[in-house]
């Protein structure tokens, strides 16, 4: 399969589409993004990567961070994660509080920001979010092989300043005593992570080991258990999209995380990862123009896991 000129020809296909969507603005720093970006990157276990469009820029990864944080925390801690945060879909917004409190502070999935700040609070080792954040750092340019890799702290920042949202998610859950740590050292940690700045490209490769069972395939390293690493596809593919994760898996039927910066990362278990980018989002937080690009991948490799 001639994977070059399938991303070529979706960058072709895609481009009367360029600019539709809604570029996020509740976090100041992200409504500065061009709409009419668009990058998609796919890299392949013999360690190529194909390109086509801005696949080379950075842009603000946002909860496609959280992808990361659960794996870190789920082979420091194992199965004892899911006593302090559950692995069902929520079907509800990605900054959603509703269930929070008839389940007793326990987010529904690692996925959701509630979720995913209980496991940023794990990766947190007295009270020192500096070290979880380098410790994350350190494991992405290891995953991408690329030293360049950073967090955006303007984006930080922003994020920071207009976080009533996030915090009220933290303050409850930790009425709850599901924090170990103060509200805003794991914010502080929360913040940052969602603010990684990383290009297609460099995103593609950086999850590359969970389409080959937790394992890299170009330098066979094992990152993960090929268990855990299925259980983070399985998680993905019913929770990776907020109340859009149905549709994502009807349309493209691949396990993947989109965040508001408008990068979507999919997993084709055995074939490879992929990541797309453009800023304008559908209602539910998801790139509108990054689904219809998958789409069309799926239409031309038939990577679906239901084919
Ligand atoms: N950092 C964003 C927030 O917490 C992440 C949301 C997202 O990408 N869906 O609001």
């Amino acid at each position: 399969m001639d994977l070059q000129a399938i991303v070529d020809r979706i960058a072709e296909d895609i481009a009367p589409h360029r600019g539709e969507g809604r570029v996020a603005d509740y976090i100041p720093a992200l409504a500065k993004a061009d709409p009419n970006k668009f990058g998609i990157a796919i890299a392949t276990p013999d360690g190529a990567c194909h390109r086509a469009g801005d696949a080379e820029e950075g842009f603000s990864i946002q909860s496609i961070s959280k992808v990361f944080t659960f794996a870190l925390a789920l082979d420091k801690v194992g199965d004892a994660l899911w006593h302090r945060v559950g692995r069902e879909p929520s079907g509800t917004a990605f900054n959603s509080i509703v269930q929070l409190e008839a389940e007793r502070g326990i987010p529904r999935n690692p996925l959701m920001n509630a979720g995913a700040i209980v496991v940023t609070d794990h990766l947190i080792d007295n009270g020192d979010a500096d070290a979880a954040i380098e410790r994350l750092l350190s494991v992405l340019r290891d995953h991408a092989e690329d030293s360049s890799i950073d967090i955006d702290y303007e984006v930080a920042m922003s994020e920071s300043a207009t976080g009533a949202r996030n915090r009220g998610l933290a303050h409850f859950m930790a009425s709850f005593g599901n924090l170990e740590n103060e509200v805003e050292v794991v914010l502080s940690a929360y913040f940052r992570h969602c603010a990684l700045s990383l290009s297609c490209a460099q995103l593609a490769r950086a999850g590359l080991f969970l389409a080959f069972d937790g394992k890299d395939p170009v330098t066979g390293e094992r990152i993960l258990s090929s268990r855990r690493c299925r259980r983070i596809n399985a998680v993905m593919m019913n929770c990776g999209h907020y109340d859009n994760s149905g549709d994502f898996a009807f349309r493209i039927g691949l396990p993947g995380k989109s965040g508001v910066g408008g990068g979507v990362f999919v997993v084709a278990p055995g074939e490879g990862s992929i990541a797309v980018w453009s800023p304008g989002l559908n209602e539910a937080g998801t790139s509108l123009v990054g689904a219809l690009a998958l789409e069309r991948l799926v239409e031309h490799t038939c990577w679906s896991v239901f084919s």
